[in-house]
């Protein structure tokens, strides 16, 4: 049997979290075949290093509903249909296991076998390993925590597929990126990010200029979004975003559970507050008590003086 991986398109190349996605499924030790959805999409897709084969879907980029009956449809020839966890895949893979009467298992953290899987529990308060026994497993990927498959060095061919029924009682109208950064929160290597401490949206827009600066995504504790500092998509917590970024920084978060529940599986984490007695330095690596301000304009001094800044 086969894995097949739900395919991504951003900025004109595969997107990197499907490149993670495909280095999550190649763990299974088992060919990995990625769907399309533009010609352009599956030459660049072909190339991808260890790819079987890249389905070319004739839909340009369906909405949920005719994805999954697309998956469905093509379910028998693969053990595991995969995408990363964000809205597309979370919005077609339950469906489309749901209509083909297979299993769905959501964010998963660690590939072990072709069968089991880690993923997290109860807001990360519990770990599990999941042995799946469903014909076909659909799967979403918790993709910060898989490296990127290689994007060249692939031949892979390229099998068009019949056209599905769309499904029309939904139209997506206009698709908006939420415009604070650059990076995509769940997929970045570095973190930089803010909560109530910061006090106001400009110190958040500086935080966010900061963290560009240095190659990261801004993140936001649910206090600094409700305040209006950040837009909702900067959420990392557990009705948020849940990232694990090789390193995270938090100006101003108290590290209440509910941000840890996000944050907490990040390879190094960086607090900065005030107060010595926060509970984010029970997580921390490194603990700066001190001022937020202070180490914000030290670190936009230092990116300046090694001329990261333009
Ligand atoms: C069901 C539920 C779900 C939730 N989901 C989430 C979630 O997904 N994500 C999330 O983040 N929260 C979530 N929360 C909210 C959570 O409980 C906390 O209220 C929230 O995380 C607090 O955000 P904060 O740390 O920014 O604010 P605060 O707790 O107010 O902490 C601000 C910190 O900034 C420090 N500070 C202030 N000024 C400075 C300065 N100048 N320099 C240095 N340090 C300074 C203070 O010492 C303090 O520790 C949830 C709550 C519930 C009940």
């Amino acid at each position: 049997m086969r894995s097949l991986v739900v395919g991504e398109w951003e900025d004109g190349a595969i997107a990197d979290a499907t490149l993670r996605v495909i280095q999550a499924a190649s763990g299974r030790g088992l060919p990995v075949d990625v769907l399309t959805f533009s010609p352009a999409m599956a030459n660049a897709a072909a190339c991808v290093d260890g790819i079987g084969r890249v389905l070319l879907a004739s839909e340009d980029v369906p909405n949920p509903e005719t994805l999954a009956a697309l998956l469905q449809r093509i379910t028998s020839d693969y053990s595991m249909i995969a995408a990363s966890h964000r809205t597309a895949g979370r919005a077609a893979l339950p469906r489309a296991a749901a209509l083909s009467g297979n299993a769905f298992l959501a964010d998963i953290t660690r590939v072990v076998s072709a069968q089991r899987f880690v993923r997290g529990l109860y807001a990360g308060s519990v770990v599990a390993t999941i042995e799946s026994t469903s014909t076909t497993l659909f799967a979403t990927i918790r993709t910060s925590s898989f490296g990127p498959a290689c994007a060249t060095g692939g031949t892979a061919s390229i099998v068009a597929l019949d056209p599905v029924a769309p499904f029309t009682a939904t139209v997506l109208i206009d698709q908006q990126g939420a415009a604070l950064d650059a990076h995509d929160l769940s997929s970045a290597r570095i973190v930089v990010a803010g909560g109530r401490g910061l006090a106001s949206k400009e110190n958040m827009d500086k935080l966010g200029t900061l963290a560009r600066n240095m190659g990261a995504a801004l993140g936001a504790s649910r206090a600094a979004v409700d305040a209006g500092y950040a837009p909702n998509a900067a959420q990392v917590g557990q009705t948020g975003k849940t990232v694990a970024p090789d390193i995270y920084l938090a100006f101003g978060i108290s590290g209440a559970i509910q941000h840890l529940a996000g944050m907490k599986d990040s390879r190094v984490i960086v607090a900065v507050n005030k107060d010595p007695d926060a509970p984010i330095f029970s997580v921390a690596d490194y603990g700066i008590v001190g001022d937020l301000f202070d180490v914000m304009g030290e670190l936009d001094a230092h990116a300046r003086a090694t001329g990261d800044v333009p």
